[in-house]
């Protein structure tokens, strides 16, 4: 069904009276703007502080003071055992057991160690398959492992990119590149919803056609994650990774985190680069010769927890857990359906949403590709509160998150556009 939207203030603001989401905006710092919050449509880049970080920053700043060494067993939160407190709150976010994810280290980090894990090209089952256009760091990532292993990025590297003249890389194109590769694919990795188009793929189909051809799948979902409903474990997904300072509000480097199917995470003999971390919690300060890995994703962990660097992690999968996922995709599907319908009445700037429209392949972003002008409207939305994202040559991106913006945050961008001259 089609929601019905207005371009009023009014009724922007009567969405947000009757929205149960909108007290959580409380429980954010928002930067200022000549004495007002900003309208923050970048949470896709970086999460807002949540305003508990400092209380449970300084508790464990005391922990630390009072207890020294100690505090592996003794503070609030043990630190030798830290990682623990993430697991169930990400599993729920990633829809993955209980045992296939981890907290640990930070996201290009994760994604070598998995793809050392995942990437073991042998004889003519050699290529990697990825999306034109990811992320930089992945595709860094992906032509370093491809060299570690003495081949050619030219050869081993297929990318799938948009239909000449398109924009979006169409699921069925991704889907058809693997067929087509068949067995000389040895992995696919694809970041779950593109950093630069907001376009969110269809995981679960490209899994399956990844496995079709007897190749690995991954996922890099550092605009996934906190963003749009995921069901790693029952997509069969073979590994994923993301990082936890975009939507999940973690802070600039927080850790980040990875899934590790059970069918590998259980098998100690999935080849792993290990650390004593990773090894089995009971005979971890053993301090002995021989690695054994503990079951689960935890297993990959190398060192032990950058317990100041996982403090937001904690305070914000708290408020995602008291916000209830169902309710934040069911806001952010309206208020980004909002946001797009407004842009929609916006008829004389030089611009079109090039994020898909289906709200099912898509999360809370809005990508709009400006013909002309479009630094000189980006310049004119910044000087005037909003915080937005420039992507060069010519895209604003926008994200209206559920946890904190508003419905009015969405009709101040559009009142802001229609003031703009052509
Ligand atoms: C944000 C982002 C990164 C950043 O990587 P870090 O290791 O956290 O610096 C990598 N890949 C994708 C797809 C991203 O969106």
């Amino acid at each position: 069904m089609q929601a019905v939207y207005e371009t009023t203030l009014e009724y922007a603001q009567s969405k947000d009276q009757v929205d149960t989401l909108f007290p959580f905006r409380e429980r954010f710092h928002f930067p200022q703007h000549n004495g007002k919050d900003v309208y923050y449509f970048c949470g896709n880049s970086l999460g807002l502080q949540p305003k508990s970080v400092e209380y449970l920053m300084n508790a464990e700043l005391r922990d630390w003071a009072r207890h020294g060494v100690e505090g592996h067993f003794r503070a609030a939160y043990p630190w030798f055992s830290y990682h623990h407190i993430f697991t169930e709150r990400l599993a729920k976010i990633t829809g993955a057991l209980n045992s296939e994810v981890v907290a640990m280290n930070a996201l290009t980090v994760n994604l070598h160690l998995l793809m050392l894990s995942f990437y073991r090209p042998s004889g003519t089952r050699y290529k990697i398959l990825m999306e034109a256009g990811a992320f930089p760091s992945d595709q860094y990532a992906v032509e370093t492992q491809v060299r570690m292993h003495g081949l050619d990025p030219e050869d081993a590297i297929i990318e799938i990119t948009p239909a000449p003249g398109a924009h979006l890389i169409e699921d069925i194109d991704i889907i058809n590149g693997i067929k087509e590769a068949g067995d000389s694919l040895a992995l696919v990795m694809i970041g779950g919803v593109n950093y630069y188009t907001g376009q969110f793929f269809d995981l679960e189909g490209i899994t399956k056609a990844a496995h079709s051809v007897g190749a690995y799948c991954g996922f890099d979902l550092a605009h996934a994650v906190g963003n749009v409903p995921l069901q790693l474990h029952n997509w069969n997904v073979d590994f994923a990774c993301w990082c936890s300072y975009k939507y999940l509000n973690s802070g600039p480097g927080g850790v980040a985190g990875a899934f590790v199917h059970e069918r590998y995470s259980n098998d100690a003999g999935q080849f792993r680069l290990a650390g004593w971390w990773g090894n089995d919690e009971k005979t971890r300060f053993k301090m002995e010769k021989g690695f054994e890995p503990q079951p689960g994703a935890a297993g990959w962990q190398m060192s032990n927890a950058p317990v100041f660097n996982m403090v937001a992690h904690n305070a914000s999968l708290d408020i995602f857990d008291k916000a209830g996922l169902d309710a934040l995709r069911a806001k952010s599907v309206d208020l980004t359906g909002y946001m797009e319908f407004l842009l929609s009445q916006v008829k004389h700037l030089d611009f079109q949403v090039i994020t898909p429209s289906e709200p099912h392949r898509r999360g809370c972003q809005l990508s709009m590709l400006f013909g002309n002008n479009g630094k000189k409207i980006f310049d004119f939305l910044t000087e005037n509160g909003v915080v937005a994202d420039w992507r060069e040559p010519n895209v604003i991106r926008i994200a209206p998150v559920p946890l904190y913006n508003t419905y009015e945050d969405c009709y101040r961008l559009y009142e802001l556009l229609m003031a703009m001259e052509a």
